[in-house]
């Protein structure tokens, strides 16, 4: 069988973690070509003595240090600041995970579909931004775009061998995040550590507190409308504590497909690796009897505004989700940093989306320039704000 040569983006992350124990299931299958971290740089080097990848990327600071731990290894490493774009680009490159958080996975995704490649993105961010000019270029170029993140992957899942044209809405499943039964008047107070303890999936620390503000969810519908080309009033978000059923699709007849399982994202990463094989994954399957109930919730949107601000972002477009994400990556940062409280992560984001004026895009550079504008009103904005 030709091996599959796969170059993973952000593997010492959760995602990409979970991604190497995938590959390492099928040795017979997948090829490493490259690996891709900005910290942890001991797992990074664990990762590479195993899987001997071709190229390692590392932040600009450690190459030379990398380089000498990983003398005569015939590893190459490359600089994962400025060349992502040119591991995407390399034409051995079968299969790109992107499992890079933010921004900084646009510009390696475009490559990668303007290669051609199967890319399998776990990132949202690059979505959000310009997921219409991702998936345009994707088409044009023959590339195929799999979803890793595990709504999108259900969606995906759901909608295989179906007419798009008979689609009507999918419902998108949320597990209500870490403050689902938190008094609102709490959440002021509540500390990053509490934040970053989500009851359901163990993730990076970005995604865990987008999470627990349900932002993350309201990325996703965005996510979602990008992927598989819907209207807003298409997506519909429903919570689902228990998180077995990833996401549905209702067709115009009335008829809803979802998809379950367990809560594990090496399901979802792997469906997008072997697709469109299915391959033992190991993983338990679902005991129905034992589950006794799957229940289901409107969202709460005066406790959690971040999801309605993401819903109305939705509605408007132009280049006005990529304003969302912008300011919401500088004001995750500032509360991981200690530097704003939680529910000042809201105030900040909606301020900046209010002082946007959304235009309609046609191409990136447009798109980066709102990004920017984004970052630096936030950042304003948090020095007049902090710990006020
Ligand atoms: P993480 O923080 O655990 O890992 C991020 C990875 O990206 C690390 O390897 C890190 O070194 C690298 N990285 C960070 N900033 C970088 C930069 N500027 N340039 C290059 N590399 C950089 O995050 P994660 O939880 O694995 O999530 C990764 C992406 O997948 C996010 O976009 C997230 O929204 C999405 N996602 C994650 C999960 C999950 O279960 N963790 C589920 C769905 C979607
Ligand atoms: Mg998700």
């Amino acid at each position: 069988m030709h091996k599959r040569n796969i170059l993973i983006l952000g593997s010492t992350g959760s995602i990409g973690v979970n991604a190497l124990e995938v590959v390492s299931r099928f040795p017979e299958r997948f090829e490493v070509l490259g690996l891709t971290g900005f910290d942890r740089d001991d797992v990074l080097l664990k990762q590479a003595e195993r899987f001997h990848p071709k190229f390692v990327g590392v932040s600009s600071g450690k190459v030379k240090d990398v380089e000498a731990r990983l003398f005569g290894k015939g590893i190459k490493v490359v600089n994962a600041e400025t060349e992502l774009e040119f591991l995407a680009a390399l034409a051995d490159v079968d299969i790109v995970l992107i499992a890079i958080t933010g921004r900084a996975a646009l510009e390696p995704f475009l490559t990668a579909v303007r290669s051609g490649k199967t890319v399998a993105p776990a990132n949202k961010e690059a979505l959000v931004m310009i997921g219409d000019l991702i998936m345009e270029e994707a088409a044009q170029n023959g590339a195929t775009v799999i979803p890793v993140d595990s709504e999108q992957s259900a969606i995906f899942q759901c909608l295989q061998g179906k007419d798009r044209d008979f689609l009507k809405k999918v419902f998108l499943t949320a597990s209500g995040g870490a403050l689902k039964d938190v008094d609102v008047e709490r959440f002021d107070g509540l500390s990053v550590a509490r934040i970053l303890d989500h009851p359901r999936w163990k993730m990076g620390r970005k995604i865990t507190v987008d999470s627990a503000t349900l932002m993350n969810k309201g990325f996703e519908v965005i996510e979602a409308m990008r992927l598989f080309g819907l209207r807003a009033d298409q997506v519909e978000v429903v919570v689902h504590p228990q998180a077995i059923i990833h996401s549905m699709v209702e067709f115009c007849d009335g008829s809803v497909l979802a998809q379950l399982g367990i809560t594990d994202m090496r399901i979802p990463i792997q469906f997008a690796l072997t697709y469109p094989q299915r391959l033992e994954s190991g993983l338990k399957g679902l005991n129905f009897v034992e589950l006794k109930e799957l229940t289901f919730e409107k969202p709460d949107l005066k406790k959690f505004p971040s999801l309605a601000l993401a819903l109305d972002v939705a509605r408007t477009g132009g280049t006005l989700p990529a304003v969302l994400n912008a300011a919401d990556e500088v004001a995750v940062e500032s509360f991981l940093n200690g530097r704003i409280r939680f529910t000042q992560v809201y105030d900040v984001v909606a301020e900046v989306v209010a002082d946007h004026r959304s235009v309609l895009y046609s191409t990136v550079e447009e798109v980066l320039r709102a990004d920017q504008w984004a970052r630096e009103r936030a950042v304003e904005i948090i020095e007049q704000q902090a710990k006020v």
